[in-house]
């Protein structure tokens, strides 16, 4: 398995077990149906059924996923730290005979340290996660989506200089973000390197922003790679495509913040029952 690289905000809670700011967290108020795993190592750990409204200003669970969390009293020998069983990340702590709910557990978990997955699973599972920019995201979320092994794609943007950007704004290109999905996978069925021999594949990276009919920099070809294996078997792809005399216009990037889409944009073509215009197969390896 490999780690994902943290941010120096994300170090600051995961690895020196800080605390973000109660009321600003991503998933504070969110409540999609879902999964939600360690920022670090991808392993579940909350499902979205035990989330609550506690008001307390950080996301809350009554429960865990079965052997997903580990307790320890805390440095201030008061409170009860948890943290993820799989990397030992921090993830805050946990509070009992509150009575905020029937289990009478509340999981006070920085947002910073988790991420959401649009797919309720019920039992510890292995993942990876990657993010691909390849034009319209609907037609690289429908051909990605249809590979063995890919667990869940969601679309949103990535990329730019604000935080929670809506559709329009990114259309309007003054935030810089692009459109783009992000992959889980099980890498026992589907490698990081399969499957970003597939997304070369299904889009045309040699186009500089734009995809086909759609032009502007939200459409432009970029890999935003979570660790050091990732980095180096993109570059490796790559001039292995410039070696065919193909000129790689796609870019390589560290992660950023991930910001799901609006609903009507995910599973577009799956919902719609239609096909992609812009993105089709082509074999390139
Ligand atoms: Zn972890």
């Amino acid at each position: 398995m490999h780690f994902n690289n943290l941010s120096t905000k994300e170090k600051f809670v995961i690895l020196d077990k800080g605390t973000e700011m109660s009321f600003t967290g991503k998933y504070y108020k969110f409540d999609a149906n879902g999964t939600y795993l360690c920022k670090q190592c991808n392993a579940p750990l909350y499902r979205s059924s035990d989330k609550f409204d506690s008001k307390c200003g950080w996301a809350s669970f009554d429960d865990e996923i079965e052997g997903a969390i580990t307790r320890t009293v805390d440095a201030d020998g008061i409170r009860t730290e948890i943290t993820c069983s799989n990397c030992g990340g921090h993830l805050g702590h946990v509070f009992e005979g509150e009575e905020f709910t029937n289990k009478n557990t509340r999981h006070c978990v920085n947002s910073v340290s988790i991420n959401f997955m649009p797919l309720e699973i019920t039992k510890q599972q292995k993942f990876e996660r990657a993010i691909f920019a390849g034009g319209c995201f609907w037609g690289v979320e429908y051909l990605l989506q249809k590979e063995k092994g890919v667990i869940s794609t969601t679309v949103g943007y990535i990329g730019g200089t604000t935080t929670n950007p809506t559709y329009q704004e990114v259309c309007s290109k003054t935030t810089g973000h692009t459109e783009a999905v992000e992959v889980y996978f099980n890498p026992d069925e589907i490698s990081y390197e399969t499957l970003t021999k597939v997304f070369f594949e299904i889009h045309d990276p040699t186009q500089i922003n734009r995809q086909g009919p759609d032009v502007g920099e939200q459409y432009r070809s970029e890999i935003f790679y979570f660790n050091n294996y990732q980095k180096e078997i993109v570059e490796k792809l790559i001039k292995q495509l410039e070696n065919t005399g193909l000129k790689i216009a796609t870019k390589l990037s560290p992660y950023s913040e991930f910001y799901i889409g609006e609903d009507y944009h995910q599973n577009y073509y799956k919902r719609k029952g239609s096909k992609p215009y812009c993105h089709f197969r082509t074999k390139r390896f």
